[in-house]
């Protein structure tokens, strides 16, 4: 594994706050990612975790250049895709695609499964023509578990798995070096769940992809990533090794997930620390000052609510945590 494919550094994404109906005004502004740096190696897995509304999605979109950043760098192979132009974003987009979690939205239930597949085939010029094209399509729809005569079928006639291949066989079109997974296998029945990850870690290990994928459900990331990053309110709170962060996790946030994580012993199940988080997370327009989890931490201090706690080495270099209290806590 070599680090930094993709490096995103300190990426600032802040939406205006309006009102009024005719003349609209930027009454407050909500920051919804707010200085997030990390890395995600050739061939590696990167989870990126947190409840909803953490600011997960935004960077995902950030990423793929669905939405402009406010600041701060997105580096694919050496190149900004903050800053380039239209013809670089568009080579940038042949190498890094998106799946999004909707298989039922993010297909055109117009089209059919041929064509769906064929249209990045032709828009990034991977194919010579439609013959070949449709040769390609064929084989892109065997490589995700479908075979070549569903082209001819329509997006309503497959299961949600299925659509989940199609919207895969459609992102590897491009021929990509990385896929973002934005929540891929969420709005799945669990069976179907684990075929699409299995799905996917076959698909990364015959093709060396590198992934970033997101996800609410810490026991997700458990299966499929190398290193994982906690998100809260905007920011990264903590990030390390997959085993790192399961069995001695150190931020306060990230040990309340764990502690909600059930496991399949049920003696262990009993002994085990739950940790309930107090209420929801605040609102990204007016986050808590200093420390944002502080409004919900059961270690909090004074100085919590007073300085902001850098997201530094804790435990070696390669384990970060932004905590002033940071200690492991054994919790699963
Ligand atoms: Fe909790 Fe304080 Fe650590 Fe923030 S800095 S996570 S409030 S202990």
């Amino acid at each position: 594994m070599t680090a930094g494919l993709l490096e995103v550094q300190d990426l600032v994404k802040h939406y205006p706050v309006t009102r009024g109906a005719i003349m609209r005004r930027t009454v407050a502004v909500s920051r919804a990612v707010d200085g997030v740096s990390f890395s995600v190696g050739e061939g590696e897995t990167l989870g990126l975790v947190g409840e909803s509304g953490c600011g997960k999605s935004t960077v995902a979109r950030c990423i793929v250049r669905l939405i402009d950043p406010t600041s701060g760098r997105i580096l694919f192979d050496g190149q900004d895709i903050a800053s380039c132009g239209q013809n670089d974003l568009r080579n940038l987009r042949r190498k890094i695609q998106i799946v999004f979690q909707d298989p039922y939205g993010s297909l055109n239930p117009r089209m059919s499964v041929g064509e769906l597949v064929m249209e990045p085939l032709l828009f990034h010029h991977t194919v010579k023509d439609r013959r070949d094209g449709s040769r390609r399509v064929g084989e892109l729809l065997e490589m995700v578990g479908l075979s070549a005569e569903h082209a001819r079928r329509y997006p309503h006639e497959f299961s949600g798995g299925q659509r989940q291949r199609i919207g895969i066989a459609r992102a590897l079109a491009s021929q990509p070096q990385m896929l973002v997974l934005d929540e891929p296998v969420s709005a799945l029945d669990v069976s179907i769940q684990a075929q699409i990850l299995n799905l996917l870690q076959d698909l990364q290990s015959e093709l060396r992809l590198s992934y970033l994928f997101i996800a609410h459900d810490l026991s997700l990331v458990r299966h499929v990533c190398h290193r994982v990053a906690v998100m809260y309110l905007g920011k990264i709170v903590e990030i390390t090794g997959r085993e790192q962060l399961f069995q001695a996790p150190q931020h306060p946030y990230t040990q309340a997930l764990l502690s909600a994580v059930p496991v399949p012993d049920p003696r262990k199940e009993r002994l085990r620390r739950r940790i309930a988080l107090q209420g929801t997370v605040p609102s990204a327009v007016d986050p808590p000052a200093a420390c944002r989890f502080h409004t919900r931490c059961f270690k909090a201090q004074p100085v919590c609510s007073e300085e902001a706690p850098p997201l530094a080495p804790v435990a070696g270099q390669e384990h970060l945590a932004a905590c002033h209290f940071a200690e492991p806590l054994e919790v699963v």
